[in-house]
């Protein structure tokens, strides 16, 4: 996609310009051109796709400026960089510089729009016609709003869009890199319906959440026991407990406010705790035995964010602002330490797609060539577990991450992580590698896990640093017990004689505690 930023604006003095100054104009101008605006812009990039004052007007007490560019020092950034430039040499005429007026804005993008194409409805957006292979956006903006990037933000959203209309959007790239190949399977039922039927869970009385009772939470802790004795002791993790409420500031960060909005479950606060204001919404339950939700929305301000919807953002206010001493790296950390939501409505199924689960989540970070070492062992680790311990039919793949995905960090230019020398070496193995295992009942695969290495995506959003001052990258890897149960269960059935050895002698005898009548 090929883009033109055109810019026509004023430059407001405190008094008309004489016309003396007209030459002095002039000379900025041309030296802008050739020189001011090239600064940054690699060699050998075509002259029209370099910002250019293409035409300047004087009338009374406004120079008006017309800017065009390509992706190079955008019209609105040559704009504020000939700002600079002029206020003092028109100082000599006495001349101060007191407002600026953008008189019009408008984006050309160029490019093969795909059929699912949507234009995004923004405030500031006048217009956008598109003809043909063009799409002309007139944009309404302050100059605060040029100065806060907002037209770079917009044509990166507008790529994004077409993008994802090209590509579709959650069905991208996946590229199997392992496959356990076929093994023995005990079970051809659904295990959730085999779970219920023997007490091991019940349905809890939200939606997509369970109360999971002894027998199923002992498998959990058993699992959980292979995790740390096979994964994260070996590996050198320490535990941590990362918040389970997530407010917008730490989402903003970490990127996830970008698209999250339809899977979260919000959380708001009272407008007040005074008992007094909630008084008659307590009374209006104990006459009705219903609860007021109207009443409530009225009572209740935010939302101030939601739950915890991925389980390693909340981790990174710890380190936010810091930078990490060489002789701590790689951070190592795990948490397991509550509940994430999701919102899956119409997806819920048994006990693997639910919208309340639980997770031990596995994160760490330091140098590039740290981040992808440590994903490489704990890749060979979970390999151990799945074949020896667990004796799982699984297979795994490289997938593209939705976040990046929905950031655009795949395919264009602009936006693809920085790749400076001395991450080059692992650029290419950013991303997220799948976990799956088959379902027998179903000749289905389900995602069991996944383990991601992120780039400088979150040190980069939590402004973190690294004592060796080359780019810090993290990784993290989700390990999901339902999921684990889930494909546990459906290969292995429900009866701990026909687990694995090893399995079956930690999970050992449950104890019935519940007897119905
Ligand atoms: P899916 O495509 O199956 O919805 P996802 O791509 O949304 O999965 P991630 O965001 O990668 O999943 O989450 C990491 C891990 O969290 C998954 O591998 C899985 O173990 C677990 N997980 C995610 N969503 C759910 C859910 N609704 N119920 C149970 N576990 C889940
Ligand atoms: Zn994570
Ligand atoms: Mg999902």
């Amino acid at each position: 996609m090929s883009v033109r930023f055109n810019l026509d604006a004023g430059l407001l003095f405190n008094a008309d310009i004489p016309a003396e100054a007209a030459a002095t104009v002039e000379k900025m101008v041309g030296e802008a051109n050739k020189t001011l605006f090239r600064k940054g812009v690699p060699a050998g990039v075509p002259e029209d796709e370099i910002g250019r004052i293409e035409d300047f007007s004087i009338a009374g007490s406004v120079l008006g400026l017309r800017i065009r560019s390509g992706p190079y020092t955008r019209a609105h950034d040559a704009l504020f960089r000939f700002r600079k430039l002029i206020a003092p040499s028109l100082g000599k005429f006495r001349l101060g510089l007191r407002d600026m007026e953008i008189r019009s804005f408008w984006i050309e993008m160029r490019g093969e729009f795909p059929e699912g194409f949507r234009m995004p409805k923004l405030p500031f957006i006048l217009s956008a016609d598109r003809s043909g292979d063009t799409l002309k956006i007139s944009l309404r903006m302050e100059a605060a709003d040029l100065e806060n990037k907002v037209p770079d933000r917009l044509v990166r959203l507008i790529e994004e869009k077409f993008q994802s209309a090209t590509y579709g959007g959650k069905a991208e790239h996946w590229e199997l890199i392992f496959s356990s190949g076929p093994k023995r399977t005990m079970n051809d039922s659904d295990p959730t319906e085999q779970m219920i039927k023997q007490g091991w869970i019940r349905h809890a009385l939200s939606r997509g959440q369970w109360i999971h009772g002894p027998q199923s939470v002992r498998l959990w802790r058993t699992f959980e026991k292979i995790v740390l004795d096979e994964i994260i002791a070996p590996l050198g993790f320490t535990e941590m407990v990362f918040p389970k409420l997530t407010p917008w500031e730490v989402w903003k960060k970490s990127g996830h406010a970008k698209g999250v909005y339809p899977e979260i479950y919000y959380v708001c606060t009272p407008k007040t705790r005074d008992p007094e204001y909630w008084e008659d919404v307590g009374d209006y339950f104990k006459v009705t035995g219903e609860v007021p939700v109207d009443m409530i929305r009225e009572r209740i301000d935010g939302p101030i964010g939601g739950l915890c919807y991925a389980q390693c953002p909340s981790f990174w206010p710890f380190v936010q602002g810091e930078t990490i001493a060489n002789d701590c790296l790689p951070i190592r950390v795990f948490d397991r330490s509550g509940t994430s939501h999701r919102y899956e409505s119409g997806g819920i199924h048994g006990i693997e797609r639910v919208d309340e689960f639980h997770r031990m989540e596995i994160l760490w970070l330091g140098t590039a060539e740290q981040t992808v070492g440590i994903a490489d062992r704990l890749h060979e680790a979970y390999m151990r577990v799945f074949e020896n311990i667990l004796e799982l039919e699984w297979r795994c793949a490289r997938v593209t991450p939705w976040f990046m995905a929905q950031e655009g960090m795949v395919g264009t230019a602009q936006d693809t992580i920085t790749t400076p020398s001395e991450t080059a070496c692992c650029a290419d193995r950013v991303g997220t590698t799948d976990y799956e295992a088959l379902l027998p009942y179903s000749g289905s695969w389900l995602e069991f896990q996944n383990v991601s290495i992120n780039g400088n995506k979150y040190p980069k959003g939590f402004s973190v640093k690294i004592q060796s001052g080359t780019e810090c990258w993290s990784g993290c890897s989700g390990i999901g017990l339902e999921r684990w149960s889930a494909s546990f269960l459906a290969q292995k059935g429900l009866d701990p004689a026909n687990w694995p050895e090893k399995v079956a002698k930690i999970y050992g005898e449950p104890e019935e505690i519940f007897r119905f009548m």
